[in-house]
């Protein structure tokens, strides 16, 4: 008898629930299928592809050091398991539960009925502090602290080596995958993630809060953890579990490590948490990816899109230098921190009035931590289309003289404005002495912000005790 271990966003050898279990069990096949399909879906792009090659080049090496590489196939999971099973005799199906966006659902639909058709049993498990089938969010705290608290499962000692072959990792060009240049990409894989999770705890965190919404520094002092996370190269519970060794030694030791900051290490923990909170929204209401959480904002923004104002967005071309220099730089690294993501969609959704469905695709494509559950709820947080969470409109005048006071990232990424003295430079527009090739801001600000305010604050104050409000409060809020 074989078994499959099916790997999706669990790119990893240590605390695989299923992977562990397995190899007690019968012979494995360690599989990853390459859904062509699933790669030519708009929120995509090939910098995920490149982390996942990084990813899977890793987790092979590491299962070879088992005993038994990756299996690639590369097709449609329908079929690819169809032959599997056939060939193989194939007894179970183990895999982490996944909860990702509407494609990925779709085929667990249709796995799911094949599994019972071919009298295979799909063992799947729950990961990462989600849970399927809650009602409410009355216990889900509880419940998210307990499984963090447990110890991670350590590496299989060994796999059996089964007779079956892999296939060649398709290119970006044969899976016709859209790209968009990204050279400062992360590099993937379970070694990297502890890397950068160690020099986190270690050192780098240790002015995580005073920088975390800094352009400049956030990059070195956020723990930057959120790909690997979202590849599924780390467990939740394993950075838990580290972070708390960490905490540990720290206290025991406190002459001996000196570059450990408790507050910073507590927020980075709450963090932790909201990542778990957000993707269980999506467990509990997939409809989310698409559609507003409160209805009551449905036609807010109909007719809005203007895409000369869109395209000025994606391309960095606002006028607004702060929200330039996040986009330019986003679109080269994959990653910004929190607060100039918030910014960005607040200036798309709030100053230009764009639909919220219309832009979220560009984001996600840029991310490489591109995570479903965390990016659509974030994104209609910051478009204020929840009904249930507090209006924040960023003004990104106001976020460019806090956070990057002396225009240095600014300087760095818009190029254009290298020359503009200090005292202009988040708002070149006033500086009289010189021209810049530089676009003038698209929007009036002020005038866009208090608009956007007045329309999303009438909306809200007529809905704040309706049903509506209610059951999404009972079915969202813990
Ligand atoms: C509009 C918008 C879209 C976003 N889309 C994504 C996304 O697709 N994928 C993603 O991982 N994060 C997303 N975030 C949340 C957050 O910006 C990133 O998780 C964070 O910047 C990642 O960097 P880090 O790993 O260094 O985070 P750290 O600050 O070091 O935090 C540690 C971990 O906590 C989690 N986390 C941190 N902040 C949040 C948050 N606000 N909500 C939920 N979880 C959080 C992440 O898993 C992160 O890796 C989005 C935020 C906004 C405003």
């Amino acid at each position: 008898m074989t078994d499959i271990v099916w790997f999706k966003r669990d790119l990893r050898v240590s605390d695989h629930e299923p992977l562990h279990k397995a190899s007690t069990q019968n012979k494995i096949i360690p599989l990853y299928i390459v859904e062509s399909d699933f790669w030519k879906q708009p929120d995509i792009s090939d910098r995920h592809y490149k982390f996942l090659t990084d990813s899977l080049y890793d987790l092979n090496s590491s299962l070879q050091d088992l005993g038994q590489g990756l299996i690639i196939r590369v097709g449609d999971a329908e079929q690819i398991f169809s032959e599997l099973i056939e060939e193989y005799a194939v007894e179970n199906i183990w895999s982490h539960e996944e909860t990702w966006n509407n494609w990925t659902y779709q085929r667990d639909i249709k796995l799911r009925k094949l599994f019972n058709k071919k009298n295979v049993k799909w063992k799947e498990m729950q990961v990462n502090g989600v849970f399927r089938g809650l009602n409410d969010r009355k216990s889900w705290s509880r419940m998210f602290y307990q499984e963090m608290a447990k110890t991670p499962y350590g590496r299989p000692e060994r796999l059996c080596s089964v007779n079956i072959k892999s296939e060649k990792l398709p290119s970006v060009n044969d899976l016709n995958i859209k790209s968009i240049e990204c050279p400062f990409i992360q590099i993937g894989g379970e070694r990297k993630a502890h890397h950068v999770m160690n020099s986190f705890l270690s050192s780098r965190s240790y002015d995580y809060s005073k920088n975390i919404s800094s352009p400049l520094y956030s990059h070195e002092t956020c723990s930057r953890l959120s790909t690997y996370l979202a590849f599924g190269n780390v467990s939740l519970k394993q950075i838990f579990y580290y972070t708390k060794y960490a905490t540990d030694n720290f206290k025991a030791n406190k002459e001996n490590i000196n570059m450990m900051n408790l507050r910073s290490i507590n927020a980075f923990k709450s963090r932790l948490r909201w990542r778990s909170h957000f993707i269980q929204k999506l467990e509990d209401q997939p409809s989310i990816e698409s559609q507003n959480l409160h209805e009551a904002y449905n036609s807010i923004r109909d007719g809005a899109f203007n895409e000369d104002l869109y395209h000025a967005w994606r391309e960095g071309q606002t006028g607004f230098p702060l929200v330039d220099a996040c986009m330019r730089s986003l679109i080269k690294t994959g990653w910004i921190n929190f607060r100039m993501r918030a910014m960005l969609v607040s200036f798309a959704s709030n100053n230009l009035w764009l639909d919220w469905r219309k832009f979220a695709h560009h984001l996600s494509n840029i991310f490489t931590d591109y995570e479903p559950g965390i990016h659509y709820s974030q994104i209609q947080m910051q478009s204020g289309t929840t009904g249930i969470n507090t209006i924040r409109i960023y003004n990104p005048i106001k976020q460019s003289n806090d956070q990057d006071k002396d225009g240095v990232f600014i300087k760095r990424w818009v190029k254009e404005l290298q020359d503009c003295p200090i005292e202009h430079i988040h708002e070149p527009w006033k500086c009289k002495i010189k021209e810049f090739k530089y676009p003038s801001p698209i929007v009036d600000e002020t005038e866009t912000r208090k608009l956007a305010s007045s329309q999303l604050y009438s909306i809200k104050s007529k809905i704040r005790y309706s049903e509506t409000t209610k059951k999404i409060l009972k079915r969202h809020v813990s």
